[in-house]
């Protein structure tokens, strides 16, 4: 049941212990590196002060402005010879920020990769299909290692060409996957041009979504579509990639690897720490991670600690799944939102297909919202009627949850754009 049970059902009071010896060894490490060794000159903070955990908070928090300002080499805190790997984040604004790992950091990635799937069921019976892209962003090569240390046949498919993807499914008889909760969506589609039923014709246990914010109604229609369990896994690539936290059997919330990450929960306007339970920008701090030791870096993902223990056993502390990014809120006649909102309320209503697209404008000193959604393609044959009542029924739900009243414009299953990678949601017409 466990991968490494000491470290797995430790109690509180030992990880904590463990965490804040590690704390102080790796705020040693990071005080070579020329950033925080600027940093700490600057603010006077002198490693040697950490005497509880609580004393984290007298170190500034990370951003990833630092890391781009720094970029590449400026938070290194070992010499250029000790690193054996690079990966970047998938930097959608901005520069890209780049993440080095020594021969000892690619290991302990690993280790929390394979402790993270082994958690699932996942074991050396099992074929594990790995649908992320191999290269730089780190979906690919991150579970790659871990799984193939669990023992499992692991096939490097690498994203997208959909049906090379079901004829490796079919012929090597996968039982896991890793995927993008958007692609698993459009993937269905493709099984079914192909007059296919996965939950018939393919021997899938379980999927490992990733990579990019999903609502509890997607991955329930995931479960649905392809008769698995979907464990729900979140990584950042400044913190490694996918393993820092990931969904037990019991699916409520993701164990965050408290023997290698601190977590802590910030108000994002404050920076000050808010109540265990409460919402805010998690914020995590490297305990091992030699060649490019991070501290208190804001993720800008929010989320929130779930109290108590798990059913599971397991100590370290759960997250909830990430409702939205400090930088992804949009704000429309002056309404605050998240795309994910948007998502969850269309993935509740039948009929709604896989894709949808939100689509900003400004037309004068308004803003305009349209949600593009495919549906169907049974509404689209024969009387239309139907089609308009699901219209005014979306238009409706989404109000009550936005409470603003969008354009709703239905289209058939396909027509929206699909990428390989995270799915772009929104597009944003409106000038600054
Ligand atoms: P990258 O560093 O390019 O891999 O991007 C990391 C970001 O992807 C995170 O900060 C999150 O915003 C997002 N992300 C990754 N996994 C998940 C997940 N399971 N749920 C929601 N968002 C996720
Ligand atoms: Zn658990």
């Amino acid at each position: 049941m466990y991968w490494e049970q000491e470290i797995e059902t430790m109690p509180r009071e030992k990880i904590v212990e463990m965490q804040l010896a590690r704390l102080k060894e790796s705020v040693k490490r990071a005080s070579v590196s020329p950033f925080y060794a600027q940093q700490f000159k600057e603010t006077g903070f002198d490693p040697n002060d950490i005497g509880s955990l609580e004393d984290i908070e007298h170190i500034p928090l990370t951003t990833k402005d630092d890391l781009r300002e720094h970029w590449p080499y400026g938070f290194l805190a070992t010499s250029r010879d000790e690193l054996v790997r690079m990966h970047s984040s998938s930097g959608t604004t901005g520069r890209a920020t780049v993440i080095f790992h020594t021969a000892h950091d690619i290991d302990e990635w690993a280790n929390i990769a394979t402790r993270s799937m082994y958690m699932t069921g996942m074991r050396r019976s099992d074929v594990f299909q790995n649908m992320m892209t191999y290269g730089l962003f780190t979906g690919g090569l991150g579970l790659h290692y871990g799984a193939e240390r669990l023992g499992a046949l692991t096939i490097p498919a690498g994203a997208g060409n959909s049906r090379r993807q079901i004829q490796l499914m079919r012929d090597f008889g996968t039982t896991f996957i890793h995927i993008i909760p958007s692609y698993a969506l459009h993937l269905y589609t493709v099984f079914e041009e192909l007059g296919m039923d996965p939950r018939k014709d393919t021997n899938l246990k379980a999927a490992f979504l990733g990579a990019e914010p999903h609502s509890e109604r997607t991955r329930k229609r995931v479960e649905e579509l392809y008769g698995i369990k979907a464990f729900n896994s979140y990584g950042l690539s400044e913190m490694n990639g996918p393993g820092i936290a990931f969904e037990c059997p019991y699916q409520r919330g993701m164990h965050l690897w408290e023997d290698n990450y601190i977590v802590e929960i910030i108000d994002p306007h404050t920076g000050k720490p808010v109540p265990d339970g409460e919402e805010g920008e998690l914020v995590l701090t490297t305990l091992l991670r030699e060649g490019m030791p991070i501290l208190r870096y804001r993720t800008k993902d929010i989320t929130r600690i779930i109290p108590g223990p798990c059913e599971c056993g397991r100590g370290h502390r759960r997250i909830e799944r990430i409702t939205g990014r400090t930088d992804d809120m949009l704000i429309i006649k002056g309404v605050n939102m998240y795309p994910i909102q948007i998502e969850k309320k269309l993935m509740e209503i039948p009929g709604v297909g896989t894709n949808y697209l939100i689509l900003l404008e400004r037309e004068g000193y308004n803003d305009h919202m349209t949600v593009k959604a495919e549906v169907e393609k049974e509404f689209f044959s024969g009387n239309l009627k139907q089609l308009e009542t699901l219209r005014r029924r979306i238009t409706e739900e989404l109000k009550s949850e936005i409470l603003i009243t969008p354009r709703v414009e239905l289209v058939e299953p396909g027509s929206l754009p699909t990428t390989e990678g995270k799915a772009v949601r929104v597009i944003d017409n409106r000038e600054d």
